[in-house]
C-alpha cells in the first residue's frame, strides 16, 4: 500500500493540499497528517464559537472534521502551542513551538515517520508560504527528520529505521490567490490583507515547480472541508463572499516542488507525487 505524510503547523494549512489528500486517499494511499500545534494564535471569526481559552480544542475539532472529510487515515497532534505570527507576543511562550527543544522536535517526527512508514513526505518550503514561524519550523524540522528517519543510529528507540523516497515541499500558489482576490477587488472589496501577502511574498524566490495535480473534480470536498474550519473562515470572510466559479477556478490545481531526491534538469511538470516509487515498498 502507498503511504503518504504531510506535515503542517495548524489546523487549515492542510487546505492549501486538500484536493492532493482528497485524490490519494480516493485511490487507496494510506494518508497520514500531523499538525505542529493546535492553531491556538488564530483569529476567531465569530466569539460564540470559541473563546482565546479553548481556541486550541475547537481548531482540533475542526481539524477532526476537515481529516474525515478529505479522507485523512491518520492524524496526529505534535503538541506544540501556536507561536502566532512573526514578532506576535505569543513567540515568546515556553510552550510555542519556535521555542522547542529542536531534539524533541526531531525525535517525534522521526518516531511518526518510523511507525507511519511513508513513501512520499510533504512540508512547507523554507519561507514557510509567508513568512510564518511555526511554518518555517515544521518545514526544517521535518526535512531533518526525512533524512534522519534512515539512520538507525539516531533515536534508536523511537522504532526501526525507515527510508521514506519522495521529499515535497507544497508550495503556496499566489495565482489563485490573484485569481480570487482580483474578482474582489473589481466588484469593490476590501483586500488589504492580500495587498499585503503579494508584497511580502513578491520578495520570496520559490523553488520551481515539479509536480502540479489538477484537482478540480474534488472541489467540492475542499469547499465541504474548509466550512470546518468555521472559526477561521467566517462568513465576511473573503473567500465565502466570491462566487463559488471564482473559487474553483483558483483552486483547480496545487503544486510541489520536489526536494530530493533532487531533480538536477527540469522536465517538464509531472502530475504523480508517487511515480518512480520502488514497487517493491508497496507492502
Ligand atoms: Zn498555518
Amino acid at each position: 500500500m502507498k503511504r503518504l505524510l504531510a506535515v503542517f503547523a495548524h489546523p487549515d494549512d492542510e487546505g492549501a493540499i486538500a484536493g492532493t489528500l482528497a485524490h490519494y486517499s480516493r485511490n487507496g494511499v494510506h494518508v497520514a497528517l500531523a499538525c505542529a500545534t493546535r492553531g491556538e494564535s488564530g483569529e476567531i471569526s465569530d466569539p460564540e464559537l470559541a473563546t482565546p481559552d479553548n481556541l486550541g480544542s475547537v481548531r482540533e475539532q475542526e481539524l477532526r472534521c476537515a481529516g474525515q472529510i478529505i479522507g485523512v487515515d491518520e492524524l496526529h497532534f505534535l503538541g506544540y502551542c501556536d507561536s502566532g505570527m512573526q514578532g506576535a507576543a505569543d513567540n515568546e511562550r515556553s510552550t510555542a513551538f519556535i521555542q522547542a527543544d529542536p531534539d524533541d522536535v526531531r525525535s517525534k517526527l522521526v518516531n511518526l515517520i518510523r511507525q507511519i512508514k511513508p513513501h512520499i513526505v510533504i512540508t512547507f518550503e523554507p519561507h514557510g508560504w509567508y513568512g510564518h514561524p511555526d511554518h518555517i519550523t515544521a518545514g526544517r524540522f521535518t526535512t531533518e527528520a526525512f533524512h534522519l528517519a534512515y539512520d538507525a543510529e539516531v533515536y534508536p528507540s523511537v522504532g526501526d529505521p525507515w527510508k521514506p523516497q519522495r521529499l515535497y515541499h507544497a508550495l503556496l500558489d499566489l495565482n489563485k490567490f490573484a485569481i480570487i482576490f482580483d474578482y474582489a477587488r473589481e466588484h469593490g472589496f476590501d483586500t488589504g490583507d492580500f495587498d499585503a501577502l503579494r508584497e511580502e511574498t513578491a520578495k520570496i524566490e520559490l523553488p520551481p515547480v515539479s509536480h502540479r495535480l489538477d484537482v478540480d473534480e474534488y472541489f467540492e470536498i475542499r469547499e465541504m472541508a474548509t466550512s470546518c474550519h468555521r472559526t477561521q473562515f467566517g462568513p465576511d470572510n473573503l473567500l465565502h463572499k466570491v462566487p463559488e466559479f471564482v473559487r474553483r477556478q483558483a483552486w483547480r490545481s496545487e503544486i510541489f516542488s520536489q526536494i530530493y531526491p533532487e531533480i538536477s534538469n527540469r522536465p517538464a511538470e509531472r502530475d504523480d507525487l508517487f511515480e518512480g516509487i520502488d514497487p517493491l515498498t508497496l507492502r
